[in-house]
């Protein structure tokens, strides 16, 4: 069972990828935290990564195809949920590509929407520790003391790129990115859209019932 991601900035898609690891086994796959590993471990593509990050570059296509194919051949038949990827049309190819040659395949594709007005609301609301970096949110995560972190007592700050002006420009780009791939998965036949202004036990909820629904080969 393979199944992918996707939502705008604020929808709970790593929530949602690490309920399914707890809960389900799911392996967690995000590019993201695979880069930052293969930097950490200082491999070969950690180098290659990195040189890009540095220049605050995208990781090119052939890079991060080559990660993932490499975390594919080593987790053959698992269940693996993907976080942040594909997130290009090459990306999508290849990986159904390379899938298919090892009869594996993309389960399901889930869709996680939100309102314009909700991702300004969730994502102006999250405030960070500037000492230990742990995250909060004035809606639904509140901490104990106003303005301080919980686990150290140092000032809560909110980042630059969660201010209003910045997350409409982070929305643009979510949609202009993905909505070639939504388009994509539309036409395979195996995407699902979500509400996700329902709130994540909902969204978990709508994920489990389809890949249980899925039968024996889940
Ligand atoms: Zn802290």
């Amino acid at each position: 069972m393979k199944i992918i991601l996707f939502g705008p900035p604020g929808s709970g898609k790593g929530t949602q990828a690490e309920l399914l690891k707890e809960k389900e086994g799911f392996l967690h796959f995000s590019t993201g935290d695979f880069f930052r590993q293969e930097i950490a471990k200082e491999t070969s593509l950690g180098k290659k990564v990195q040189y890009y990050l540095e220049k605050g570059l995208l990781v090119p296509d052939e890079i991060v195809i080559e990660i993932v194919e490499n975390f594919l051949k080593e987790n053959y038949n698992k269940k693996i949920v993907f976080d942040g990827y594909p997130r290009t049309l090459p990306q999508a190819f290849s990986l159904d590509q390379f899938l298919l040659q090892r009869n594996e395949k993309i389960n399901f594709c889930f869709l996680i929407e939100l309102s314009e007005e909700e991702i300004i609301k969730r994502l102006t609301s999250r405030r960070v520790c500037k000492n230990c970096g742990a995250i909060y949110n004035l809606n639904f995560k509140k901490p104990k003391i106003e303005g301080l972190c919980d686990l150290c007592n140092s000032e809560l700050i909110q980042r630059d790129d969660d201010k209003e002006e910045v997350i409409k420009e982070r929305i643009n780009i979510y949609y202009k990115d993905t909505l070639p791939l939504i388009d994509y998965y539309e036409k395979k036949n195996n995407l699902y859209r979500i509400k996700g202004d329902l709130g994540k036990d909902y969204v978990y909820s709508e994920i489990i019932k389809k890949i249980k629904n899925y039968g024996n080969l889940y």
